[in-house]
């Protein structure tokens, strides 16, 4: 059922099995097995998902490689409360681990909020990243591009920037490495450090045998139209033309209501086993925000993974009782 401002206050009584904090693939595919093993769940997700961003989904079986990230969700979502999963949009402030269950505590709406309170005995963060993009003056020239030929993935890109003219807006001297691995679809590579770190000499070195360029005067706008990027025009006014860009600037990770619960993690990622399970055993972590390979068809098989150990879980503490309790029903 959708949730409400109005109807969620009824459901703060409930126990859910599992609330679910983000409605990306990951946290979709999770409610989605969740239901389908009879267990009640909630998703949690405040909206703009680093997959509505993805303007195509190039490469997941069975969909067309132009498959909007949206149109997933928005199917991801139907599905999932065609299986009696509750859904709603909020964001989640904090989890407190309350010993047998956790106490979710949610803010409702964006004006005249309303806080609500939620229990679950087991928490799944799929809450996902965000990505960092170059900081210019006007940031509606980045969103202008962003998603469409300035990429962020080069694992889901690289393929797109074969042969082209790229562009690497690098945060930092490990940021711009990655310069290195598109190297593999491209040889045209020039690296953008925006005026943000010093560059060794190692790296000026390195770059110069691979044939790269190397440019440090800050970006002062994108150039192009129709969302497809054709170059920059640095501070100094210079143009440097281009036909793709990638953007290596790093991600915030989504992970500010687990703060109270003391998990592992490594840099920004938490760290779990190869069900989800994360250093807490009621706390499961999926798609972007664990540690693994951020793509869509990983952020699907996770919510699969977490959701059947969860089951797993609570079939073996529930041993005979639960069938006891519906014969005599
Ligand atoms: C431009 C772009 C292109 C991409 N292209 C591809 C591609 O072609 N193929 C591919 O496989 N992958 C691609 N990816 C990567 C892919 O989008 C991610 O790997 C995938 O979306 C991860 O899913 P997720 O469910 O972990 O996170 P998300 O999809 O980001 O979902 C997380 C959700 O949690 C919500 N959330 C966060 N914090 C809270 C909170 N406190 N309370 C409630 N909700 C919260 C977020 O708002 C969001 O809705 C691309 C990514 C980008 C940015």
């Amino acid at each position: 059922m959708k949730l409400t401002k109005q109807n969620s206050i009824e459901k703060t009584n409930q126990v859910y099995d599992a609330i679910v904090i983000g409605g990306g693939a990951a946290g979709l595919s999770a409610g989605i097995y969740l239901q389908r093993y009879l267990l009640s769940s909630l998703i949690i997700d405040k909206g703009k998902a680093r997959s509505v961003w993805m303007q195509e989904l190039h490469n997941y079986l069975g969909l067309p490689p132009d498959t909007p990230g949206k149109t997933l969700l928005k199917q991801g979502k139907e599905h999932y409360l065609t299986l009696g999963g509750d859904l709603l949009n909020a964001y989640v402030e904090e989890v407190t681990d309350e010993g047998e269950t956790f106490l979710v505590r949610v803010k409702v709406g964006r004006t005249n909020s309303i806080y609500v309170e939620f229990r679950a005995k087991y928490i799944i963060a799929a809450s996902g990243i965000i990505d960092h993009l170059p900081a210019l003056e006007k940031m509606q020239n980045v969103f202008d591009y962003a998603g469409y030929n300035l990429h962020v993935c080069l694992l889901c890109d690289g393929y797109e920037m074969q042969d082209k003219k790229v562009g690497v807006f690098a945060s930092s001297e490990s940021a711009a490495q990655v310069a290195f691995s598109l190297g593999w679809f491209t040889p045209y590579i020039t690296v953008f450090t925006q005026g943000l770190f010093n560059v060794s000499y190692e790296l000026r070195q390195k770059l110069n045998e691979h044939g790269y360029f190397l440019v440090e005067t800050p970006v002062k706008q994108f150039l192009g139209e129709n969302h497809q990027m054709s170059g920059v025009e640095l501070e100094d006014g210079s143009v440097v033309n281009l036909e793709a860009g990638l953007i290596s600037m790093g991600s915030r990770y989504h992970s500010d209501y687990l703060q109270s619960i003391d998990l592992e993690y490594l840099g920004g990622n938490l760290v779990t086993d190869k069900m989800g399970r994360t250093s807490h055993p009621r706390v499961f972590s999926l798609g972007d925000l664990k540690v693994g390979m951020n793509q869509v068809v990983v952020a699907a098989a996770d919510g699969a993974l977490s959701a059947t150990q969860i089951w797993r879980d609570i079939r073996r503490q529930t041993g005979a009782k639960r069938n006891l309790d519906r014969l005599a029903a």
